[in-house]
């Protein structure tokens, strides 16, 4: 197996995130209950509360001594991220938070309501190494990596905005993840990998959320999709593939001059024989740039003997951008033609345009303020 180099210098944090139990593993909770002199149980104890309660306010932890519960709180549940401003929209079903890290720095999350299912969509970074030039993430270049307890984290709060009952929905579980926010998750492993047991674990050592529930999005990081396929994790797979020629996709996919479309595809089929899901390929529709019918046909001649979906998103503009949504009809002319090969395929639906809905425009709009 290739043993994973992050593609660009792993960013410093000038100070690093507090330590958070969601940046252990059980077994670690256990020890740094023992090494503050408590029994191990106190380690799971604040586990339960946090992942089977969502509870981290220690007034609520009943079962754990009184004269505890700061320094327990303190050592297991340091506040990591704040809330800075929340955006609804769609009749209040998307709603877009901003979150304020210990050190200042910006991400964002999305939580879209469905009748059937509650999704958030997290950061993996502050920022994107990747350099997508259509991306308004892409545009202000990586800030750093978050740690596994900063993602959780606005998985956490989006379950707890879940179970409040204040959404227009009343009360309701959090169903699924998407790891498609600010930054390329597979280069920032380690946490994501932290992040997906914490989601994925049972009550208490996590929140007991099902991997079928789950989609890592990445732009093709070639080795990481060998080492997650190692993992075990059957999480669903994304590739941002964005146009089926390397020639285009090397403009448009910086990340495409080291990988290129016939290794990421290879990397996914192998996921998809590992772990038996069928993964989704995402390609950003953008006006006369990569909408043509030769290349949804050249697309559906790659895919057509592949297990893969098709997820098309409209563009959302990001303000001062040449880039575009493509027309209506061409839109639909790329559905048909991929169809033809009995390729499966669906339009997203592109939730939160007025509310800064593309990754990044919340917290680039943000910035700006300041
Ligand atoms: S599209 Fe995704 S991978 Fe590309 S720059 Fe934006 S956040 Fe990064």
């Amino acid at each position: 197996m290739t043993e994973l180099k992050l593609v660009f210098d792993e960013p410093v944090q000038k100070k690093k995130a507090p330590r958070h139990l969601a940046d252990m593993t059980p077994e670690e909770r256990r020890e740094v209950s023992k090494e503050m002199g408590l029994p191990a149980f106190r380690g799971t104890q604040v586990a339960t509360h946090y992942f089977t309660h969502l509870s981290d306010n220690p007034d609520e932890w009943t079962d754990i001594p009184q004269d505890l519960r700061a320094t327990i709180a303190e050592k297991f549940t340091p506040k990591l991220i704040e809330l800075v401003t929340t955006r609804t929209t769609d009749n209040g079903m998307t709603r877009k938070d901003l979150w304020k890290l210990h050190d200042g720095v910006l991400v964002e999350s999305v939580l879209m309501l469905y009748p059937d299912r509650a999704t958030v969509c997290i950061s993996s970074q502050a920022g994107c190494g990747m350099n997508c030039p259509f991306c308004a993430t892409g545009q202000g270049g990586l800030t750093r990596n978050l740690t596994a307890g900063e993602i959780t984290e606005q998985i956490v709060a989006a379950a707890r905005v879940c179970a409040s009952g204040a959404l227009p929905v009343g009360q309701t579980r959090l169903s699924n993840i998407v790891f498609m926010g600010m930054g390329e998750p597979l280069a920032n492993y380690n946490p994501v990998i932290q992040t997906l047991k914490n989601i994925t674990l049972p009550n208490p050592d996590g929140l007991g959320i099902s991997a079928r529930s789950v989609t890592v999005s990445t732009v093709g990081l070639v080795n990481g999709i060998e080492k997650l396929t190692e993992e075990g994790i059957n999480c669903t797979l994304a590739v941002s593939l964005h146009t089926p020629d390397d020639e285009l996709r090397d403009s448009l996919v910086p990340i495409n001059e080291r990988f290129k479309i016939r290794e990421v595809l290879a990397a996914a089929d192998a996921y998809e024989k590992k772990t038996g899901r069928r993964y989704s390929i995402e390609y950003a529709l953008i006006r006369d740039i990569n909408d043509q019918s030769w290349r949804a046909d050249l697309l559906g001649r790659l895919l057509k003997s592949r297990n893969a979906h098709v997820n098309l998103i409209p563009l959302n503009p990001t303000p001062g951008s040449k880039w575009t949504a493509s027309r209506r009809e061409d839109e639909q002319e790329f559905v048909r033609i991929l169809e033809s090969y009995g390729v499966p395929v669906t339009v997203r639906d592109t939730r939160g345009r007025e509310i800064d809905g593309a990754c990044g425009q919340l917290a680039a709009s943000e910035k700006a303020k300041n």
